[in-house]
């Protein structure tokens, strides 16, 4: 089979025949139709510190999918073949308190399909059966290869009750934006969302009703006194990982104000602790998505008017790979998704 393998300890991605994998009697085997390429695919694709401390060479990359059921281990049930689907890409193991007790995605054990375990950029992919989510016929094989970003916006907006909350996102990345369309969808009054990209907020503008603020030139407490937040934002969604917007959102919040975590700081950064204290915020991490509760949410809320199609900026052939991964690199692009079909 084809497949994108990070085959050398070094920059770059190789479109190379890989043996389709072999599956074991808790595993189904997916034809893969549609990928999404994610900000982790090009950290592995750049190989920085990070990539090369954590992924296994040669291996093949990838997390975000959708396709189809072509083979079914034998101890699976109530999975069909020709099925279509996606899945989560965190793999867990069924010893730890948390897994024992349900709450699957605190399993410490985790490991992540195309990051520590192969993935699904290639024509087939092996997962446990455990992982896979069957996709409804009104979700197609694009928005399905998107569900794991998707994902990561819904966990982190559904951490906090949104109803008539005023909400600050930093960054206009495609999980921004998805986040800024999920806080509008289920009830948030203004949401503000922030980048120094000014295509990326324009893009945000078409994804979801927001008010993009462009903070290289445009000052955040004039927008505030402008919507008419006196005391400042209720609900903060760090989606940046820039220390000086996590820092902008700690001023920028009410007292008792709430944040949901999900950037990514490239290295450690001071952090004004006694804002945090004095404020009395509350600060919750977040990584990946509630396995599987984020998926139910996700799926009905795309059933119910949740439109976050225009995210993705650009369609590409699987074959296209290196066009597709330099314009992701080149930061003006929104999701990308290449077609393994053809
Ligand atoms: P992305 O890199 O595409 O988007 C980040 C955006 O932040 C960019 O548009 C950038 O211009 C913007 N930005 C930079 N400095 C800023 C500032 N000072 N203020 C406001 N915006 C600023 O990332 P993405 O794919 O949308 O993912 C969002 C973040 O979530 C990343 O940090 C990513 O690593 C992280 N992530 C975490 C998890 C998890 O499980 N915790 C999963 C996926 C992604
Ligand atoms: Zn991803």
């Amino acid at each position: 089979m084809k497949a994108l393998v990070k085959a050398h300890a070094q920059p770059g991605l190789w479109l190379e025949d890989q043996p389709v994998p072999q599956i074991g009697a808790e595993d189904v085997l997916i034809k893969v139709k549609k990928t999404g390429i994610c900000g982790t695919d090009i950290h592995i694709f750049a190989w920085d510190d990070w990539a090369s401390r954590t992924v296994p060479v040669p291996m093949v990359v990838g997390h975000e999918y959708a396709g189809e059921i072509v083979e079914i281990g034998s101890s699976v049930r109530g999975l069909s073949i020709g099925q279509r689907v996606s899945g989560e890409g965190h793999v867990i193991g069924m010893k730890s308190r948390a897994a024992r007790g349900g709450r699957f995605h605190l399993d410490p054990e985790t490991r992540g399909i195309g990051v520590n375990i192969p993935g699904a950029f290639a024509e087939y992919l092996a997962l446990p059966a455990f992982n896979v989510v069957p996709l409804p016929d009104d979700i197609d094989d694009e928005m399905g290869a998107i569900l794991d970003p998707l994902g990561n916006a819904v966990h982190t907006a559904l951490s906090f009750d949104l109803v008539g909350e005023d909400v600050l996102i930093t960054g206009a990345g495609p999980i921004g934006i998805m986040a800024a369309a999920v806080a509008r969808h289920v009830g948030a009054r203004h949401v503000v969302i922030t980048d120094i990209n000014p295509q990326r907020l324009a893009l945000a503008g078409q994804v979801a009703d927001v008010v993009p603020v462009n903070v290289a030139q445009d000052d955040l407490e004039a927008v505030k006194a402008r919507l008419g937040l006196k005391e400042g934002f209720d609900v903060g969604l760090e989606m940046s990982g820039a220390p000086a917007a996590f820092n902008q959102m700690v001023d920028q919040l009410v007292m008792g104000g709430k944040v949901a975590m999900l950037g990514i700081p490239a290295q450690p950064t001071p952090v004004d602790w006694t804002k945090l204290v004095f404020k009395m915020l509350t600060l919750k991490g977040i990584y990946g998505r509630e396995m599987f509760e984020t998926w139910h949410k996700m799926l009905a809320m795309l059933q119910s008017g949740l439109d976050v199609r225009k995210v993705i900026t650009h369609r590409m052939d699987a074959a296209d790979y290196q066009n597709a991964f330099e314009t992701m690199l080149g930061g003006q692009s929104g999701k990308i998704v290449l077609d393994w079909s053809r």
